[in-house]
């Protein structure tokens, strides 16, 4: 095992996503020896490290001489090719495994994906339920849908979410500790802070995380999958993406351990299969898009996006509450939910044009569950269309009222969201109509479009004159 730095600075990584990779690594490492295992372990401040995981799997070759590798499918194809070319180069045998973390092997979603229907996260996630049984009662699915997702949209009343059980947190023991110090030394310059750092580090801490969450999150999970809420980071959300990617927890045990709570009475239908939905359906759905369309996939741009990202991504300095809450939350703890991330960062981005490979990288750095596979599909495909409809059957695009509707952050904005041209006009409704019209001619083919264009007709030339102007003034303001 070893501790690359060019792991950590190929994208700038924030400072909790080096020390939860690092920290989780010595822990398996400790378990490893204390069990028996002869682990040869290189550590980031050894002064002979090469740097990157390549080189040490050349000095290990050289010292060690093995007569063949074996290597569990890494989660990058950046990764794999690296290692594959030293294998190549060292003349050895190089056996790939399967990873046992996930429900389907890659041959069997190429095997889906080679079926010549549209790939779809539904179609892929109906097969995956009758294939495993999880929430089926015989053929059919429980409760006689396969979705409940019409009742995952629930918002809070004006007075907000009330008192909702905080997640677990585990404070930082010595292994961690000693990691941070390495982290704020040899990364002093990267983004984000540690102080908040409580993230599961092993298999022990990531079961307790899913009891914690099966018991007292997940009975609302459903209902408010969708919201958001000022200085509320987690809501009912499992934080459980970094302990499941990084092996600490095999998404079996969650996905058992929710099934559970709806046999047993605990926890309603919605939310159940709406967290069954996510771990079985769009975490296997989209490693498999992206093993499936890798390295292509990587350079789409379907949408000839080209814009910088704006600054602020780096810092949350910006008037824009919502992005401000979202990435203040984001460099303070590595971690945004799904919505936020979709629907506010992901969203400005789309909106704005900004190159999907700049977009793709930020994703890639902040968040410290952050793994290729899961984060290009969703950033590339998902959230910023460049993949021209591989994942999502439509751009999600929506002006600043849906972010009015799902949060409380617009009524603590300078900016009003129903306004697209006057002085306090929200960026988000100004970009959105910008949006529709440079790429309606483009997408009036899509049928899933048509209502969102349809509202564009009644726009006079000087209107739609106006919004050009102003998101041209906006671009020039934002960078
Ligand atoms: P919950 O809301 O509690 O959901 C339960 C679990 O379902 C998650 O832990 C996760 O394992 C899985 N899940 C939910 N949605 C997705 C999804 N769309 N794709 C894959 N798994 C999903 N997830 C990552 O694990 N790593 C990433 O790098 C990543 N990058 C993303 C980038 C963008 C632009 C977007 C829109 C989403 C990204 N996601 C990523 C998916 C999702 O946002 C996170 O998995 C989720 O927010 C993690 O928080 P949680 O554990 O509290 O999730
Ligand atoms: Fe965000 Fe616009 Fe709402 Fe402000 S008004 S919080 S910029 S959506």
């Amino acid at each position: 095992m070893a501790e690359a730095a060019e792991e950590s600075t190929y994208v700038w990584s924030h400072k909790a996503r080096i020390t939860l990779f690092l920290s989780a690594m010595r822990h398996f490492r400790d378990t490893l020896r204390e069990n028996g295992t002869a682990v040869h372990y290189r550590q980031l401040d050894h002064p002979r490290n090469h740097g990157s995981l390549s080189l040490e799997l050349k000095r290990s070759i050289d010292i060690l001489k093995p007569q063949r590798l074996v290597l569990t499918q890494p989660g990058e194809w950046r990764v794999q090719k690296a290692l594959t070319t030293i294998a190549e180069a060292a003349n050895l045998p190089l056996e790939v495994c399967n990873d046992g973390h996930f429900f389907e092997t890659l041959e069997g979603f190429s095997q889906y994906a080679g079926e010549g229907k549209a790939l779809r996260m539904a179609s892929f996630y109906r097969k995956m339920r009758r294939a495993t049984g999880i929430l089926m009662t015989g053929d059919k699915p429980e409760g006689g849908k396969w979705s409940y997702d019409t009742e995952n949209r629930g918002t809070f009343s004006k007075t907000g979410p009330g008192k909702i059980p905080q997640p677990k947190s585990f404070s930082p023991d010595g292994t961690t500790r000693e990691v941070m110090k390495l982290v704020e030394k040899r990364f002093s310059g990267h983004p984000g802070r540690l102080t908040h750092f409580d993230w599961p580090v092993n298999p022990g801490q990531a079961s307790k995380a899913l009891a914690d969450f099966t018991q007292k999150r997940l009975p609302q999970f459903g209902t408010y999958q969708d919201a958001m809420w000022t200085k509320c980071s987690y809501l009912y959300h499992s934080r459980l993406s970094s302990a499941m990617n990084l092996k600490l927890l095999n998404p079996r045990e969650a996905v058992t351990s929710a099934e559970r709570a709806y046999r047993n009475g605990s926890a309603p239908l919605n939310s159940v299969e709406g967290f069954v939905r996510q771990v079985l359906g769009w975490r296997e759905y989209v490693r498999g898009v992206y093993w499936h369309f890798m390295p292509e996939y990587e350079a789409l741009n379907a949408l000839n996006a080209n814009a910088p990202l704006p600054p602020f991504y780096w810092t949350g300095d910006t008037e824009m509450n919502c992005l401000r809450e979202t990435i203040r939350q984001t460099l303070d703890t590595g971690y945004a939910h799904h919505i936020q991330r979709l629907m506010v960062t992901g969203l400005f981005a789309l909106l704005l044009g900004v190159d999907p490979r700049e977009v793709h990288r930020w994703y890639l750095a902040i968040y410290v569950d952050a793994v290729e596979w899961a984060e290009l599909p969703n950033t590339l495909g998902m959230s910023q269309f460049a993949d021209g409809g591989i994942m999502a059957s439509k751009p999600y695009v929506a002006s600043g009222k849906y972010i009015g509707k799902m949060s409380n952050y617009c009524r603590r904005c300078r900016y009003d969201p129903s306004q697209a041209l006057s002085d306090d006009a929200c960026p988000f409704t100004t970009l959105y109509w910008d949006f529709l019209i440079r790429h309606g001619p483009a997408l009036r083919e899509n049928p899933r479009m048509g209502l969102q264009l349809r509202n564009l007709d009644p726009f006079s030339k000087e209107k739609c004159r106006a919004i050009a102007a102003k998101t041209s003034t906006l671009r020039k303001n934002i960078q």
